[in-house]
């Protein structure tokens, strides 16, 4: 059994790819990095919790995946590049089967992102993984959840309601066709960080955010910070045929409106900016419907296609 620092070195010494901006990585008592000359370092952490974000027993390579995807996603909603993550790693004992196994998962997501691993912390106790990810922007293109302006058309990236169908998967709660089932189990484990649609859309968008506890929660988040409020046309929201399938339209809308774990991105569009979006989708570079609109008054409002006001319960996942 290798002593902590062998662990590290076997495990954790050569996760992704490092570029000629990482200037020293794992291995010393800082990392030293070089963000591009004229951009801004973004950065952002986030924990899973065994038990609390992920069932006890998951496999270790989807963990790591989906714990890198998380930060990924919230790069994705600045606008910003991924570069360079660090990783606070509690576990409950030195399984090297897990440990391989994991480090094998998160080295494939940090190669397919381009970011690479170049510190942390090891620690032991209950399973728990925490990773800040850094990566850069230009201080002007920033995707902030501040910029909607009334009149702007908001969209969303994929398709809603697939991470909590998945998760009810995940733990015996739904019954879905076989392949349907893997299907919605794959988006809960394996969310796709738009990171290329957020490169994409920060040259016109006015506001972003990832959408992690719910639509109504996230677009929530960009009317207040933009005082502003939205309007959401309930029967516009993108949901996957298999979602569809397995659930019927009400559960759907639910899981779409309120369930997490989606990591799509919700962002604001100036009307200015609504043709060149449009084009974008119609091409096939950006998958993206429109959902509705900002407005004056706060708050956010769900309609259905006949302008009526639909009453939603109104959660979003509540840490306290
Ligand atoms: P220090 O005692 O100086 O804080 P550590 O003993 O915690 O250093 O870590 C030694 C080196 O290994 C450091 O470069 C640290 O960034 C790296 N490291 C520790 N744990 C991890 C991990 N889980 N993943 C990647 N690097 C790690
Ligand atoms: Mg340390």
């Amino acid at each position: 059994m290798p002593d902590e620092f062998g662990l590290i070195n076997r495990y954790f010494s050569a996760c992704g790819a490092a570029g000629n901006d990482t200037l020293l990585g794992v291995g010393d008592d800082c990392a030293l990095l070089a963000p591009p000359a004229g951009e801004v370092l973004a950065v952002t952490t986030d924990t899973l919790l065994a038990g609390v974000h992920f069932p006890l027993d998951s496999p270790a390579r989807l963990i790591a995946q989906r714990a890198l995807a998380v930060n990924l996603s919230d790069m994705a909603a600045m606008g910003a590049t991924p570069r360079w993550f660090q990783l606070a790693l509690t576990l409950p004992d030195a399984d090297q089967d897990w440990l391989a196994e994991f480090s094998a998962g998160l080295n494939a997501m940090a190669c397919e992102f381009n970011c690479v691993l170049v510190g942390g912390d090891t620690t032991c106790g209950p399973l728990t993984i925490s990773i800040t990810l850094m990566g850069s922007v230009p201080p002007d293109k920033a995707l902030t959840r501040s910029g909607a302006k009334p009149g702007d058309i908001i969209y969303v990236s994929g398709s809603l309601g697939d991470g909590a169908g998945g998760l009810a998967a995940i733990e015996g709660r739904l019954s879905a066709g076989s392949e349907d089932a893997r299907y919605l189990e794959g988006r809960f484990w394996q969310p796709q960080p738009r990171i290329s649609e957020g490169l994409e859309i920060r040259a016109f968008a006015s506001a972003a955010i990832d959408i992690s506890d719910g639509l109504l929660a996230d677009l929530g988040h960009i009317a207040e910070a933009s005082q502003v409020g939205a309007l959401l046309e309930v029967n516009k929201l993108p949901l996957s045929q298999a979602l569809q399938r397995a659930v019927d339209s009400e559960q759907g809308r639910t899981w779409a409106l309120t369930g997490g774990d989606d990591y799509e991105l919700c962002f604001t569009v100036p009307a200015d900016g609504a043709a060149h979006c449009q084009r974008l989708i119609d091409e096939g570079l950006l998958m993206a419907t429109p959902i509705g609109q900002i407005v004056d008054e706060p708050g956010v409002r769900c309609v259905d296609e006949r302008g009526q006001t639909v009453d939603v319960e109104c959660s979003g996942y509540k840490h306290f």
